[in-house]
Parts: structure tokens; sequence; C-alpha cells
């Protein structure tokens, strides 16, 4: 079986400056993102230990930890590419985006009304979380979560298209204790084509779901 990799970034340390430092986007990725695939991959070895030992006196903590981690590695990796220096804006047709800016629309009653919402979302996260727009294929609407960690707050099911990572080691290097001006900052910098391609493969394959089988 593979194991997890830390991704490259799509582009150089400074790609993203003013909004974000370099030295944030060199931490965040070569420190903290290599730490949750470090972890995801110790924990699977852990928990193939425990089987072939028949041990399972930590089977709660190593489920726990393995969901941190393996969740902490899919949320950064979305997030490296939901921005570019060349984003920000109003997602448009004209941009080619006209698919997601109409289920924006449906899904919260105006594009301004789902900004306030996930900049909400994202600025009073209680200690660690995200702010997350994510496809939930049961009514095939967008949502916004809140997410604590990385893995807490969750609809099962849903899949994350645009992440705001509202952790302090996204930010206070830089914005110090201003998170909501950092959330703020971050929609200068989103890549709309990426949520937008993200917003169609979730939806391609919301029928594999099987609520219903
Ligand atoms: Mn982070």
């Amino acid at each position: 079986m593979a194991t997890y990799t830390l991704p490259e970034l799509p582009y150089d340390y400074s790609a993203l400056a003013p909004v974000i430092s370099p030295e944030i986007i060199e931490l965040h990725h070569d420190k903290h993102h290599a730490a949750y695939v470090k972890g995801a991959n110790d924990t699977l070895e852990q928990l193939a230990e425990a089987r072939d030992k028949d041990q399972w006196g930590n089977i709660n903590g190593l489920e726990k930890n393995l969901a941190f981690h393996l969740s902490g590695h899919i949320l950064h990796s979305i997030y490296w590419h939901n921005m570019t220096g060349d984003g920000g804006g109003e997602p448009l047709e004209k941009d080619g985006v006209g698919e997601l800016a109409d289920a924006i629309a449906e899904s919260f009653g105006s594009y301004a009304k789902f900004k306030t919402q996930l900049t909400k979302a994202a600025a009073t996260t209680q200690g660690s979380g995200w702010g997350v727009l994510a496809f939930e294929p049961v009514t095939g609407r967008l949502i916004v979560e809140q997410i604590y960690d990385h893995q807490g707050n969750v609809g099962q099911g849903s899949v994350p298209i645009l992440v705001f990572d509202a952790w302090e080691h996204a930010f206070y290097l830089q914005y110090k204790n201003q998170k909501v001006d950092f959330i703020e900052a971050m929609w200068l910098v989103v890549n709309w084509q990426d949520v937008a391609k993200r917003y169609t493969s979730a939806k391609e394959r919301a029928n594999t779901l099987l609520l219903a089988p």
C-alpha cells in the first residue's frame, strides 16, 4: 500500500506575498504540513503493529491520531492549490467559473452572503480549526463548515473545495492576534479556477455515496 507524501508547493514561497509572507509559507508547508504527513504514516505503522501483536490498549488514541493527521494532510494539500498570486475577486462566468458562481448563489442567496458566512466561520474558530466551503452530496448544495482541529464538526460525506486555515501557525508571524484581518486578506488570493475544478469533481462523484443502494 502507498503511504502519504508531502506534495510540492505549486508556487515558490514568495508567490502569495504580501497576503502571506514567504516565511509563513515555508514553515507552514515544510514543517507543519510535513508533520501531518509523518504523523499519518507513523500512525498507520502503529496500527499495523497493534494488529500483528493483537494488542489494542491504545486503539482510541491511534484512531484519533489517524483522523487528525490524515485530515491535516488532506486539508493542507487542498489549501496550497486553493491559493494563487493571481487570484481573488468574485467568481464570474466570464472567467470560466459560472457553474460554481451559480451554485454559490443558489446555496447561500448571494456571493456576498456566502463570503460573509465563510469569513465569520473561519475568523471565529475557537482554538485551532478551519473555515471550509464544502460540497454536500445528499442535496447537492454547498455548505460552510467550521472544522475543529482538522477533523471535528464535519458533515460526513461532504467534500472540501475551498479551505481557509485558521490555525495560528497560518498567520501569527505576520498578523499577530488579528485573525479576522488574515481571513479577510485570504480572499485576495483565492484561486477560483481550482475551487471550480474541485466543485465539478465532487459533483461528478456525488452518486457514489450510496445512501440508498
Ligand atoms: Mn495549517
